[in-house]
């Protein structure tokens, strides 16, 4: 049988697969880096917080987050408001740029890892779903919630001492929402999710009896034995 090989991201060296079970981390010998450490139920752990995530998007962009009470004016907004107000002051690329990072490229990243997560846990993994697994791998360092975290922060700070500040809906919301996206991110096997999306796509394959090295044909043909021997 042929062997599998792995790489090292970090040195580039080339090294047998080794199969690591859960609590147990796979090493490079020359660098020591980190090359598998199996997560426990890293698929449903993935799927809860993703869907409370979405659940709470809503609420946090388009809910007010602070109020600011200064001499009797009263001020508020939401991060929708925000992406408008900017747009209104012809801050048009400022106002893109937060609408990409902050509304858009969360709402989409947390739909397709739910997505990903939801077919895996049912057991109908295609190729379709590889490449949407690699489309969100692309999306990941676009997504910004916590920079505009920060801009809160640091606006709550500045107002302290000139305004009363009263913390809304929108704000907890927007925290949860922080929180659940960076535990999706967290709790992300992503050794594991590419496991299980092969070995469940290959043994669709061979059941419906198409060729299982797909229409490119650059997957070896052992690799439903392989990846059965290896989980
Ligand atoms: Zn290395």
């Amino acid at each position: 049988m042929i062997k599998k090989a792995i790489l090292c991201p970090e040195c580039d060296l080339l090294l047998e697969q080794a199969s690591v079970r859960e609590g147990e981390k796979l090493l490079c010998p020359r660098c020591g880096a980190v090359l598998d450490a199996p997560k426990k139920h890293s698929v449903e752990k993935v799927l809860a917080l993703t869907s409370t995530g979405i659940l709470l998007y809503a609420p946090a962009i388009f809910l007010p987050l602070l109020t600011f009470d200064a001499a009797g004016l009263e001020s508020t907004g939401s991060i929708a408001d925000s992406f408008m107000a900017l747009m209104d002051t012809h801050f048009y690329f400022t106002g893109i740029m937060v609408f990409l990072t902050t509304i858009f490229i969360p709402l989409v990243k947390l739909m397709m890892l739910f997505a990903v997560a939801a077919v895996i846990q049912t057991g109908r993994s295609t190729r379709k779903t590889a490449v949407m697994f690699r489309y969100y791998q692309h999306m990941d360092e676009w997504g910004m919630l916590e920079v505009y975290m920060i801009g809160i922060l640091v606006t709550i700070i500045k107002m302290l001492h000139i305004a009363h500040v009263q913390y809304d809906v929108g704000f907890y919301c927007f925290i949860g929402l922080l929180a659940a996206t960076l535990g999706s991110a967290a709790v992300l096997d992503k050794s594991q999710f590419w496991k299980l999306i092969d070995r469940q796509a290959t043994e669709k394959e061979r059941a419906g009896g198409a060729d299982p090295c797909g229409q490119k044909g650059v997957i070896p043909a052992e690799t439903a034995a392989d990846a059965g021997a290896r989980l």
